[in-house]
């Protein structure tokens, strides 16, 4: 293009990935300046917004420094006088200001010492008797250190997009059917191409700005469910047609307390699924203690009557352990054979295990991570279920597909809230059960902020409540077990020994689990735990999902500050799980920083894992919670996980619509969005974790 030769063209691509008209077109401005607006001098009272005025400049003087001078000048109109600073050209610039000269002044007015000033603003001489030309929205572009050298600053890139717009909008081509526009009140395409980079006014941006983020997102939501409709299309699922003995024999007699109706409508949900014929790809969610093993151990059980094989996966060893331990108690009595396989697994009992697994003689098998790797292979494995993952993204389902000639059915479960727009995004693909009830007799627990100065009386509630006959977890933040740090280390062992001194032996016991222990030593501290042998289980963050010891009523977490919000929301969820009324006592210093106290005055004021999962993404952003290496799957440019959220829904729900609809994009008013599908979906990222 006029005005691009072949050095530009290089740095363009090399910068900012522009090499054809349309990703010029689509580097869209990050922000706006308001030149259609003018304000009066009083009206200066932020930073950082930019204002325009319109005054007389009454002063100008400059002002020598250490080195060279600065130039301060003053504007006054009906309204007050404005500071005007200029640290560079001070020279030129003041040969060129004239007092008494009226001006268009344009900047961003900066506060320094209680007074606003403007700083290196932009001047503009008004001639008498002619009204200043009324400015517009300008865009502004991010550009880099190199393009700037090169002239491509953000009015070097406008003047580039200037050009291309005046060239090709009028071939910029509908790319939503008309019902969609219609239902979302949409601006068209061509017109929110060009209102993006040069509104007409606020109004219109905006609208343009609606519109391309509602076309990004239900991009992405339409690649998922297209991704969704050919998986079932082109793997029919396992049928589990009966319900049978196992499943009745237990649900009449060995389940040890009524389901919730949450956790029955679920259930039905999650049955129907499975005997459907199409296999399930389905998140079972629950706040902590709602209750989802057992529905998951149901299902199991499912899967057994229907002589299929099941896996059950948790992110830890002390949480496989556990489901190990209760799932095998349950089931005692009713024929299921169930093993676990974990890292620490030996390797005699994995050759056995693997034997056992691929002639069918085992039903469930228990595990971590060690469950999917290749060399496990099953003869008939009909269900698998991932507990507590919500980093289980669409890559580690495939594998799992892989794990049978049909691939099995899968049910995620999951008490880490995860936002809706996140689960919208990243399991955009999955069905969703919700169990929104607690089991009955649930108290709230009881959370409190605590420091140093109350140790005492902190102590001492502890004894009170192990006098009861209460269990206490107290946790420290070791937050990387992999990046064990000495200094962290110090502290749990610190706080383990005055522990030890407060609560002596033998009238106290204290158990203490972290990282760097071997699997067995946890694995039998944690026992010792669960059958109350030990009153205080001083421990690191392998605690902090799915351990379920009911009688453990309170949960001090120290340096609470340093913990993440779901991190904190969990490590709670381990105390009330029984009928006593728990508490949560987290205990942080007095400097926090703006995020932290954010994030302990939340789960003070809080139970609500939706509600705390919202201020979560609020505070860390969409990557951060999902994992870089998932977020960098979805690349958005303009829309945003964390405030678009109604933009998601919507977008999502005329996905669905049309998917309904026309299921295979046949009908003429939904060809044109042919094009914008192969893109999307042509992008190698997205396909290589889909499909
Ligand atoms: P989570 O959803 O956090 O995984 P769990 O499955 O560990 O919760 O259940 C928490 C506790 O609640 C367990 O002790 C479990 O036995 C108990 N529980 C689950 N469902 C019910 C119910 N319907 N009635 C009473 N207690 C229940
Ligand atoms: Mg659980």
């Amino acid at each position: 293009m006029k005005g691009v030769g072949p050095s530009r063209a290089e740095l363009l691509a090399g910068e900012l990935s522009i090499r054809t008209y349309r990703e010029l077109l689509q580097h869209f401005p990050f922000r706006y300046v308001d030149r259609s607006q003018f304000h009066q001098i009083r009206e200066v009272r932020d930073e950082n917004t930019f204002v325009q005025l319109q005054a007389i400049l009454v002063e100008k003087k400059e002002i020598p420094q250490k080195r060279g001078s600065r130039l301060e000048a003053y504007i006054q109109d009906d309204t007050g006088r404005l500071k005007l600073t200029w640290f560079q050209g001070v020279k030129w610039v003041s040969n060129s200001l004239v007092v008494g000269q009226e001006y268009l002044i344009f900047g961003k007015p900066a506060r320094f010492k209680g007074m606003y000033s403007i700083n290196h603003p932009e001047m503009q001489a008004v001639e008498q008797g002619k009204s200043p030309l009324l400015g517009e929205l300008q865009p502004v572009y991010s550009s880099t250190e190199k393009l700037t050298r090169k002239g491509l600053d953000s009015k070097g890139l406008e003047k580039l997009i200037k050009q291309v717009v005046s060239e090709v909008i009028n071939e910029v081509e509908e790319n939503l059917p008309q019902s969609v526009i219609e239902e979302n009140k949409l601006m068209s395409r061509r017109q929110a191409m060009y209102h993006i980079h040069f509104p007409k006014d606020i109004d219109a941006m905006k609208k343009a700005r609606y519109r391309l983020k509602f076309d990004e997102l239900f991009y992405l939501q339409m690649a998922l469910l297209l991704n969704k409709v050919a998986r079932l299309e082109k793997s029919p699922g396992l049928v589990f047609e009966q319900v049978g003995e196992k499943f009745n024999i237990f649900y009449e007699k060995h389940l040890p307390f009524d389901l919730t109706g949450a956790q029955k409508r679920v259930l039905k949900e999650i049955r129907r699924d499975m005997g459907s014929g199409k296999q399930m790809n389905r998140l079972l969610q629950g706040d902590v203690g709602s209750g989802k093993t057992i529905v998951g151990l149901l299902c199991m059980l499912l899967a057994v009557d229907n002589d299929f094989q099941a896996a059950l996966m948790a992110p830890t060893e002390i949480l496989a352990n556990q489901h190990f331990q209760t799932l095998s108690t349950l089931l005692t009595g009713t024929g299921v054979r169930i093993a676990i396989l974990t890292g620490s697994t030996s390797k005699a009992e994995r050759k056995t295990l693997h034997q056992a697994l691929e002639y069918g003689e085992l039903h469930f098998l228990i595990g971590t991570h060690a469950l999917i790797e290749d060399k496990v292979k099953f003869k008939n494995l009909g269900l698998v279920i991932i507990d507590e993952q919500h980093r289980f993204g669409v890559a580690q389902r495939a594998k799992l597909w892989m794990k049978n000639h049909h691939p099995p059915h899968i049910l995620v479960m999951t008490a880490t809230p995860i936002p809706r727009t996140l689960a919208m995004s990243f399991y955009g693909d999955l069905d969703v059960s919700q169990i929104d009830e607690l089991p009955p007799g649930r108290k709230e627990i009881k959370t409190v902020l605590r420091s140093d100065a109350n140790r005492l009386s902190v102590f001492q509630f502890m004894e009170d409540e192990v006098k009861k006959g209460r269990q206490i977890y107290v946790v420290y933040p070791l937050i990387e077990e992999s990046e064990f740090l000495e200094a962290e280390y110090k502290d749990l062992m610190d706080g383990f020994e005055s522990l030890s001194r407060r609560f002596p032996i033998p009238a106290y016991q204290i158990g203490i689990v972290h990282g760097r222990m071997k699997s067995e030593d946890k694995a039998y501290e944690m026992l010792r735990f669960a059958k109350g042998e030990t009153h205080i289980m001083v421990a690191t963050t392998v605690i902090e999902v799915g351990v379920n010891i009911p009688n453990a009523s309170v949960m001090v977490i120290e340096s609470a500050e340093r913990f993440g919000l779901s991190q904190l929301h969990q490590l709670r969820g381990r105390v009330g799980r029984g009928a006593e009324q728990s508490f949560c006592i987290l205990m942080a210093g007095h400097k926090l920083s703006k995020d932290a106290k954010l994030r302990l005055e939340t789960m003070v004021r809080t139970n609500d894992g939706f509600e705390i999962a919202e201020v979560d993404l609020q505070i860390r952003g969409a990557g951060d919670i999902m994992g870089t290496k998932q977020s960098g799957d979805i690349e958005l440019k303009l829309a945003s996980l964390v405030n678009d959220g109604p933009v998601l829904t919507r977008a999502r729900e005329s996905a669905i619509g049309i998917i309904d609809e026309d299921p295979k994009i046949q009908k003429t008013e939904n060809r044109l969005m042919i094009p914008s599908l192969r893109r999307v979906m042509a992008k190698k990222s997205f396909w290589s974790k889909i499909s």
